[in-house]
């Protein structure tokens, strides 16, 4: 029997804003800041405390659902979700339940296969949980965010992330491949990133991706059972744990096992899904609404304020990349995934004379990011501008520099910081073009090799490339090629004695 995958996802996204969820706390680099300097009694859960709603949160939250043409509730509720864990010093996580923020939005990716439509089921607001790391003997720490009957010996709790504030998008099971998933991750991130609300730092695990995987006989409606892969953090990880999951499945399912509801973590040294723990029945969280918190309401005042805030979005730029400056689907995507690098390439285009936007992208995409990539810069600290990769362009698109020096030039702009037109000059590097200048050139190279010349006569026609070389060799390459072989062209024929047009001198 043919199976097919049914995936829909969950992520969380941390919100960047200053302070926590419901506590004056900052938010702190997990990577650097020291354990435990962002608590305070309301996020570590001291009892009588009361929690106080962030309104930049709510914002971000609200840009988000926007962005992912969600329906904004005009009403939506906090509840506790309760369970017992020890980086959740409340014992319970204050989240978005019955009553979500935003509901019903979409999300285009692009695929191998063509564009899809990824429905957005619901997004809404929590609270981050605390931080564990497992000992399991002394000088053995390991971290993990959740592991079900680990053996560690104990368990250091840091709660800087106690509170930070998350927003949780969940989709519908609308994905049917890894592909599909990681494009939709990369899209998510991108579009997280230009909203400004997220850095997108997977590594620090800002973002967090948990795939929820089912096969099914294919043609069958109804969905098989569903397996969750917790807390993957990178986009190749994504990847090969839902490819690993749906040939694991798939596998069980033609011998004729059977699934069962679990979740599962990745193994990234034996790169396999583990099982974590099987749930035989729901978990019982047992929501009730927060009590502390009065329900959210977002006017309509508010709504249109988040709206016009936003900036053009990924999609949206893509769509217009490719009308206004002519560009192909491919390369459009490659500048507009990140809000820094269009913003680079629009005013590079803005400043250019002649060059077109199709040559600016190609050496944005080609020269600069192979630079950038290799000293590990972003385009916010390229030493070059805007204003001067145009430059450089220019002098390309006027044939004032062919394109090996333009790479020269840049080269050196890179490591300089000095301007295209600049480098030329005092290098000499600019293309001579001056006709009478590249006659004399051709006279003497003719003049010096008289019996090229007579093989020439004598019919050997195809020497006229190896006096092209000659020419470019004394010119030291700065020759402007077309002015060069019009000129060999003319002086040949005239040694042949062969009738030339008075008037294009050809
Ligand atoms: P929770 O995991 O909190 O119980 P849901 O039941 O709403 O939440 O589902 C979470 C995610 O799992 C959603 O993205 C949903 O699309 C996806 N999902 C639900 N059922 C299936 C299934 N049978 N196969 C694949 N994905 C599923
Ligand atoms: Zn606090
Ligand atoms: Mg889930």
């Amino acid at each position: 029997m043919l199976y097919e995958p049914v995936i829909g996802l969950e992520v969380h996204a941390e919100l960047e804003t200053k302070s926590k969820m419901f506590c004056p706390c900052p938010v702190v680099d997990a990577t650097r800041a020291e354990p435990n300097v962002a608590v305070c009694p309301v996020c570590a859960g001291m009892p009588g405390v009361l929690p106080v709603l962030n309104r930049k949160a709510v914002e971000y939250g609200l840009r988000v659902a926007l962005a992912l043409k969600c329906e904004v509730m005009p009403v939506s509720i906090f509840a506790r979700k309760n369970y017992f864990y020890p980086d959740l010093p409340k014992g319970y996580q204050i989240s978005q339940y019955e009553q979500p923020l935003a509901r019903q939005g979409h999300l285009d990716i692009l695929t191998s296969q063509g564009e899809r439509t990824i429905r957005i089921r619901r997004v809404h607001l929590e609270e981050d949980t605390g931080k564990l790391t497992h000992i399991s003997s002394p000088g053995q720490a390991q971290t993990s965010m959740e592991q079900e009957g680990d053996k560690s010996a104990y368990s250091l709790v840091d709660l800087n992330r106690a509170g930070v504030p998350l927003v949780e998008i969940v989709t519908e099971p609308d994905f049917h491949s890894a592909e599909e998933v990681r494009a939709y991750a990369v899209a998510l991130r991108s579009l997280l990133r230009y909203l400004g609300v997220n850095s997108g730092d997977m590594q620090k695990g800002v973002l967090r991706i948990e795939p929820n995987i089912s096969v099914r006989p294919v043609g069958s409606p109804e969905l098989g059972t569903r397996v969750e892969i917790k807390n993957l953090n990178s986009f190749r990880v994504l990847e090969r744990a839902v490819t690993f999951e749906i040939q694991r499945q798939t596998e069980a399912l033609q011998r004729g096992e059977r699934i069962f509801q679990e979740t599962r973590g990745w193994d990234d040294e034996q790169e396999i899904t583990i099982l974590q723990r099987r749930k035989e029945t729901e978990d019982d969280y047992r929501y009730f609404p927060e009590p502390d918190l009065p329900p959210l309401v977002i006017d309509s005042q508010w709504l249109h304020q988040v709206q016009s805030g936003l900036p053009e979005l990924p999609a949206e730029r893509l769509q217009r990349f490719q009308g206004q400056y002519g560009l192909s689907a491919y390369d459009a995507g490659v500048l507009t995934a990140e809000m820094a690098v269009a913003d680079y390439y629009e005013r590079a285009v803005q400043s250019a004379l002649t060059a077109s936007p199709k040559m600016i992208a190609n050496w944005v995409t080609g020269e600069l990011f192979g630079w950038l990539n290799q000293v590990a810069l972003s385009i916010d600290h390229s030493p070059v501008s805007p204003q001067s990769l145009a430059e450089l362009a220019d002098l390309l698109a006027q044939g004032e520099i062919n394109q090996n020096t333009a790479k020269a030039i840049l080269t050196e702009m890179l490591a300089s910081g000095k301007p295209a037109g600049w480098i030329a000059d005092q290098r000499g590097l600019r293309l001579v073009s001056d006709a009478r200048v590249i006659a004399g050139w051709v006279s003497q190279v003719l003049h010096e090799h008289p019996e090229q010349v007579n093989s020439y006569l004598a019919g050997k026609e195809t020497i006229s490339g190896w006096f092209f070389g000659q020419v470019m060799r004394l010119a030291k390459n700065q020759a402007d090629p077309e002015v060069l072989r019009e000129e060999l062209e003319r002086q040949l024929h005239k040694l042949k004695g062969e009738k030339i047009c008075e008037i294009c001198h050809r």
